[in-house]
């Protein structure tokens, strides 16, 4: 079986049963995270994915793809904060932004928040999860309706092929790389990525787990590399994702770029003005500090050695 393998319960996804939503897939073998269901508010195939949403017990409403946990409303905050934040405040200007993925609009509910950013395409493969988000995630959903946004539906890798020398920040807010995000997590979408960035411009991806994915992370980094100046790895904690945490691949065309060191420091009363809850100018610096283990692969010291 390839990828998720989630369900709620028996008999089968979504059906209740035992009361219990239990997330397992290849990609995280011998584990499962498990919440309690209060209840299956939709399922249903969409052309690309299992689409399911459920309300649970103690983490608000849940969206759940290929029986794969993406965002719950309680922690949803962390993991959005943070793959927006980290590369909006590296970047010295940071007017025209890209979101790849992200249909559940949380990305771009932080994008749009960014004084400097005047406009944001997204291009978000399956229509479905939009529409169910701003059905059952308000709260994440209610970036839809910036007037900075232009949405196109659509494949990021091909839509990726049609843009040159056109933004300074891309983020991709993916899915696992089995299904329709494969495509996102390859050289090939990282040499596109390259080509339409602007000069200076900076990316930020869905990362994967240091616990889980590590040799994955070390090959992102590797060919990172080999295109960009500047590539970095910083993590978050978020307790619905697999092993607790996230991990975001960082690379900027921008020579001088440290991304440990946001050029655009957030006073305390901005940290409150944009109602941030995880983000903080600390938090930025400290979320590049690796534990050993994965500091010998996705480091800059260690580099030289892999
Ligand atoms: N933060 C979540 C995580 O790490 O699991 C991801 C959340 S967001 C809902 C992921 C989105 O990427 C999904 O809505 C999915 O439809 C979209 N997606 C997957 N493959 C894509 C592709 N090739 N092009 C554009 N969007 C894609």
């Amino acid at each position: 079986e390839e990828g998720g393998g989630g369900s709620a319960g028996s008999p089968g996804p979504g059906q209740g049963g035992d009361g219990w939503f239990t997330e397992t897939c290849t990609l995280w073998p011998g584990q499962a995270m498990s919440l309690q269901v209060e209840e299956v508010l939709y399922h249903q195939k969409s052309k690309f994915q299992d689409v399911m949403v459920f309300k649970s017990k103690t983490y608000g409403n849940v969206l759940v793809l290929d029986g794969v946990i993406q965002c719950t409303e309680r922690d949803e905050f962390s993991y959005q904060e943070m793959i927006a934040n980290l590369p909006l405040c590296c970047h010295p200007c940071p007017k025209k932004v890209l979101i790849i993925g992200g249909g559940d609009g949380g990305v771009l509910r932080e994008v749009v928040k960014h004084p400097l950013v005047e406009s944001v395409v997204q291009c978000e493969i399956d229509e479905d999860v939009i529409n169910v988000s701003k059905k059952y995630l308000p709260g994440m959903a209610n970036g839809f309706f910036s007037p900075k946004l232009t949405l196109n539906v659509g494949d990021g890798f091909e839509f990726m092929k049609q843009n040159q020398d056109a933004f300074d920040v891309i983020i991709t807010d993916s899915s696992d790389p089995v299904g329709p995000a494969e495509s996102l997590f390859k050289e090939s979408y990282y040499q596109l990525m390259k080509t339409a960035l602007r000069d200076g411009g900076i990316l930020c991806c869905q990362g994967e787990c240091q616990w889980l994915h590590l040799e994955l992370i070390k090959e992102m980094y590797s060919f990172s590399k080999t295109l960009f100046p500047v590539v970095d790895y910083a993590y978050c904690t978020i307790p619905t994702y697999p092993s607790g945490q996230i991990g975001f691949m960082l690379c900027s065309k921008n020579p001088v770029t440290n991304f440990r060191e946001p050029v655009r420091e957030l006073p305390k009363e901005e940290v409150e003005n944009m109602k941030l809850k995880y983000y903080n100018s600390d938090v930025h610096r400290a979320a590049f500090v690796l534990p050993e283990f994965a500091r010998k692969v996705s480091a800059r010291p260690f580099m030289c050695s892999l």
